[in-house]
């Protein structure tokens, strides 16, 4: 078992924090933004970025050529209709994603869309991380809360009606 912080600053104890967060034992903030038998949606709060999202496996898997035929599937499908949610609700244009294997959690792939202020930080994958901690550090302030807020909303509406 390994202790956790949460972003509310709670602190659990589990086996596998994508686990806990994909079978629903512990509920992100702002709840699920979509899910399927074998995947689940959701932004860490952590990082207060509009249309952020981690998008997990619920089987505890963490290489990418552990998915069976019908996560493969379901997988590509659901990144593709998320990717939409985000263009149309939040006019997001660019996005990056990236998944590491040698995660502590497990399988689960980061959309982080980009925004002009991130070029700040540079182009590309280098400026991922900079982008990442200035969000945590510097813009967890109760209006961009509230703009995340709304945005888990508005893309877990969205999705509920998209059939791509
Ligand atoms: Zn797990």
């Amino acid at each position: 078992m390994r202790k956790i912080t949460l972003s509310n600053g709670e602190t659990v104890e589990v086996e596998c924090l994508s686990c806990a967060i994909t079978s629903g034992r512990i509920e992100a903030d702002g709840g699920v933004i979509i899910e399927t038998d074998y995947f689940h949606a959701h932004q860490d709060v952590a990082y207060p970025i509009k249309g952020l999202i981690i998008l997990a496996s619920k089987r505890h898997i963490t290489c990418f050529d552990e998915l069976n035929a019908e996560e493969k599937m379901d997988y590509i499908n659901l990144i593709s209709k998320i990717r939409k949610a985000q263009r149309n609700v939040l006019g997001i244009e660019y996005v990056y994603y990236f998944y590491n294997e040698d995660t502590t959690h497990h399988f689960h792939t980061w959309m982080v869309p980009r925004y002009e202020w991130m070029y700040e930080f540079g182009r590309s994958v280098e400026s991922i991380r900079p982008v990442l901690l200035h969000a945590r550090n510097n813009m967890n302030n109760e209006e961009n809360k509230q703009k995340m807020m709304w945005a888990i909303k508005a893309l877990a509406e969205e999705l509920k009606g998209n059939t791509l």
